[in-house]
């Protein structure tokens, strides 16, 4: 999609740290990272957000995100997924995404 910035990093368009790509989901380091581990992991499609995902894609995608805490070290002391699902949310940029962050504690209830 045109003036998505998500699908520029999967056209190569915009630089990123990238950590994993096959032909399908990409995961890649955020560029504002809330902490010391902090990617994302996307479909290389462009969907919105989770609405718009089937029960293969979200599996897929989570078991891409769990896959890379694991190989990153994250197993051990834990860490974080987000999906951020519109403006409630806090959604900024509408192309699906997971979060995965650790390598710090994190409170509860989320602000
Ligand atoms: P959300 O607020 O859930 O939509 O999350 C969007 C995330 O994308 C934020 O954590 C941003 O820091 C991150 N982000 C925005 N632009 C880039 C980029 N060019 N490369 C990596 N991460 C980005």
């Amino acid at each position: 999609m045109s003036n998505c910035i998500f699908c520029e990093i999967v056209r190569n368009k915009m630089k990123a740290q990238i950590i994993y790509e096959d032909d399908n989901y990409l995961a890649f380091h955020d560029i504002n990272p809330q902490a010391p581990v902090h990617f994302l992991v996307i479909p290389k499609k462009h969907l919105e957000n989770v609405l718009d995902a089937d029960l293969k894609m979200l599996g897929d995608l989570f078991n891409l995100a769990v896959r890379e805490a694991e190989k990153i070290g994250l197993s051990r002391d834990g860490f974080r997924t987000v999906i951020n699902c519109g403006r409630h949310a806090g959604q900024s940029v509408n192309h699906l995404h997971i979060h995965v962050m650790g390598g710090r504690w994190f409170s509860w209830p989320p602000g």
